[in-house]
């Protein structure tokens, strides 16, 4: 069997983090497998559907590394979904139905004001047919097949067809509701696992029966806990939280992958600089039932980390000129995203404006200003400029290094010093020790 999997996002908005990381363990099992992986436009909603979400869509999954081997779009399939219908009525699996929406909204309210569970009622089939309506279509659950499934991560699963009602599938104007044609299609697209939310549960049971009447085996499904907030609910902020904005704020796309990787499972977030590795360790055994929690501060903490390892080379063409390898090196450890590298041009380059320097502090400005002209800038100049600093003063440790660090970079914390300094322009540096 060949593994294929498909992501399968509706083009009515911007992809959250919710949606990347369904699509992100679609795109993993498919590549671990050596299968497919499809991107599937649900755009049956015409009137929602927007182009530029799809280019959105596509941008964003571009950026985040998850190559798809082909683009189908719902839209484009609507001869399809009509022939299957067609086939479906003739079977006498979906039916004509004519109530309004508030009629089904009283009747609703009857059955749990008995107590009873608000189950559509069907109709008998000598019912009459209001004249001049168009009917709306429901597909009919059959009673007596029992529905089962083995999920992935949720286990086994059963569904008492009795208990629910037949989902509505086609409106009274033609369009389609999602639930059949995702069914067509994972059967026209060989679709052999299918990685969603766990709030498609329900749908996954009437879809099961959908792929039965349409004489075909379902897919396998995985129902993954949804992803909370740090609030611990379905925050606004994380349902809009979008790639851009996460773009804007110097996350990497590596380092959002390898959260939401592992975010929920019972394996480690690993900093990797690349998914590559991570591909080969999902494993839906692995994911747990309680919603994963999703918190910016720990993308944060993963971006650093990654950002820590990432070689010059691998982040040039987004640094300034000015930064080049050594710099990179040594100021890499104090960065939390790349772009933060551009503060520290004015540290190696100036113009840097440093506060005046404390009172006590100044002979050991003053006997470094006197001693750095004649410290070689090529061997070791900080360890030069300390050790005659300290013989010249008697200061040590702290009293010694902080008020170089502050008067050299402006800063009270900052990279290796025996590091930076080197990386500093010689006359740059005796300026900065001899202006406070
Ligand atoms: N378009 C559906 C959604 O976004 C797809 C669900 C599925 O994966 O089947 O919820």
């Amino acid at each position: 069997m060949t593994v294929t999997t498909r992501f399968a996002p509706s083009p009515t908005g911007n992809l959250h983090v919710g949606n990347v990381r369904t699509a992100l363990h679609n795109w993993m099992w498919a590549r671990k497998h050596g299968g497919r992986f499809l991107l599937r436009i649900d755009d049956t909603d015409r009137e929602r559907s927007k182009e530029e979400y799809v280019e959105g869509i596509r941008a964003d999954l571009a950026w985040l590394g998850l190559d798809s081997d082909g683009e189908e779009r719902q839209s484009a399939r609507f001869a399809l979904y009509e022939a299957e219908f067609a086939r479906l009525k003739a079977a006498g699996r979906v039916y004509a139905c004519y109530e309004t929406p508030e009629e089904l909204d009283i009747r609703r309210k009857v059955l749990l004001s008995r107590g009873l569970p608000p189950v559509y009622e069907r109709k008998p089939a000598d019912a009459p047919v209001p004249e001049g309506v168009a009917p709306h279509w429901r597909f009919r659950l059959d009673h007596d097949a029992p529905i089962v499934w083995t999920d992935m991560i949720r286990g086994d699963q059963h569904f008492d067809p009795k208990s629910m009602s037949d989902p509505v599938v086609r409106r009274a104007d033609g369009s389609w509701l999602y639930l059949l044609p995702s069914v067509i299609d994972d059967i026209a697209m060989d679709i052999s696992h299918v990685v969603r939310g766990e709030d498609h549960v329900s749908n996954t049971a009437t879809q099961m029966q959908m792929f039965a009447a349409l004489g075909a085996a379902p897919p396998a499904f995985a129902h993954e806990a949804l992803l909370v907030g740090t609030e611990g609910k379905l925050s606004k902020r994380l349902g809009s939280l979008g790639m851009d904005a996460l773009r804007e704020q110097g996350i990497e796309p590596v380092a959002l992958v390898a959260l939401l990787a592992r975010l929920g499972t019972s394996d480690p977030v690993e900093p990797v600089t690349d998914a590559a590795p991570l591909v080969g360790t999902i494993d839906f055994a692995h994911f747990g039932r309680a919603p994963a929690r999703f918190d910016e501060a720990e993308l944060a903490l993963v971006n650093q980390k990654i950002v820590h390892q990432l070689d010059h080379a691998a982040v040039a063409d987004r640094l300034p000129a000015a930064i080049d390898a050594p710099r990179w090196h040594a100021i890499r450890p104090n960065l939390m995203t790349i772009a933060e590298a551009a503060d520290w041009v004015p540290v190696f380059d100036g113009p840097l404006t440093v506060a005046p320097a404390d009172e006590a502090d100044r002979p050991v400005l003053a006997a470094a200003a006197a001693a750095a002209p004649a410290v070689d800038w090529g061997a070791d100049p900080w360890h030069a400029l300390t050790n005659a600093v300290k013989d010249a003063t008697g200061a040590k440790g702290r009293a010694l290094f902080l008020p170089l660090r502050r008067a050299l970079t402006g800063r009270d914390h900052g990279p290796d010093m025996g590091e930076l300094l080197p990386l500093i322009a010689k006359d740059q540096a005796i300026a900065r020790l001899s202006a406070t």
